[in-house]
């Protein structure tokens, strides 16, 4: 009776920060479940090379540049989605950046706050009525495990992604009306080019390890395979959720 429920084919998505990391693991996942797949993000050559990589391996695929914290160039994403595509299903909004550790600047504030949670509000404000008059579909929002406790070093990032769990419980009451379910998916560490600086060093390692019940980092497919299942018939009952990704790290006592 579940065969198929995790296919996409004939559906359409955009993955923001989809060049490298989780979002291009995400665009890969989609692709594969038969999805047209547009991957944004800021760098024009970037995106040219992962879309010729999704289309090199047979799937259809757009790649369109856009800094997130830019009005028009969001307007411009959606847009060319829907003149390439015909429509829009699913949204990602994963992009995001972690600011300056430490940082108490309220330009850091301000930048981190543009891309990781303003930028999504933008662009789901965008998308929702197209996704809606498809009669439905489904938006995941990137938040993360630091959104789920107290953080002594990446303030704004933290606030940001607690913000975009909220937005998420938000626009799940305001749209599941109208068929569209939104959820907020919270990695913990995962290993892309963002935890680089975190994973070389020991002793954050050896602490967040103890404090992992699996004992081990995410891999790019484990958050992939959460975005796929939540974007899919397969989550057909969830909405307003934030469902952590993280080896069980948010809810051990470290024993
Ligand atoms: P990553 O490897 O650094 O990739 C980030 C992606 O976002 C890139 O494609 C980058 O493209 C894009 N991006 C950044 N700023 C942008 C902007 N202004 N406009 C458009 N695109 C922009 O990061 P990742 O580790 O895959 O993380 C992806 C998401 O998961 C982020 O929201 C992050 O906060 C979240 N997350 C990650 C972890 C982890 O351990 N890795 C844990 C929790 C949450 P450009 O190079 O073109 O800027």
């Amino acid at each position: 009776m579940l065969a198929g429920a995790f296919d996409l084919a004939g559906r359409t998505a955009i993955v923001t920060g989809g060049t490298r990391g989780i979002g291009l693991g995400v665009a890969q996942a989609y692709a594969q479940a038969g999805a047209n797949v547009v991957v944004a993000s800021e760098n024009h050559d970037d995106v040219a090379q992962a879309a010729r990589q999704l289309t090199d391996q047979g799937h259809s695929a757009h790649g369109i540049a856009c800094d997130v914290s830019d009005a028009a160039a969001l307007e411009a994403l959606v847009e060319s989605t829907l003149a390439a595509f015909g429509g829009l299903d699913i949204l990602v909004c994963n992009a995001g950046i972690t600011g300056q550790a430490g940082s108490w600047s309220l330009d850091d504030f301000d930048q981190v706050m543009a891309i990781n949670l303003r930028s999504i509000v933008a662009l789901t404000g965008l998308s929702l009525p197209h996704i809606a008059a498809r009669g439905g579909g489904s938006i995941i929002l990137m938040s993360s495990l630091s959104a789920l406790r107290g953080n002594a070093t990446i303030n704004a990032y933290a606030l940001a992604k607690a913000g975009v769990a909220q937005l998420a419980r938000n626009l799940a009451v305001q749209w599941g009306p109208k068929g569209v379910r939104v959820n907020a998916v919270a990695p913990g560490l995962i290993r892309t080019p963002l935890s680089e600086p975190l994973m070389a060093n020991e002793a954050f390692m050896a602490r967040r390890l103890q404090m992992t019940p699996l004992r081990r980092v995410g891999e790019i497919a484990d958050v992939a395979a959460t975005c796929l299942f939540l974007a899919s018939d397969a989550g057909a009952f969830i909405t307003g959720q934030q469902i952590a990704v993280d080896g069980g790290t948010s809810i051990t006592d470290g024993s």
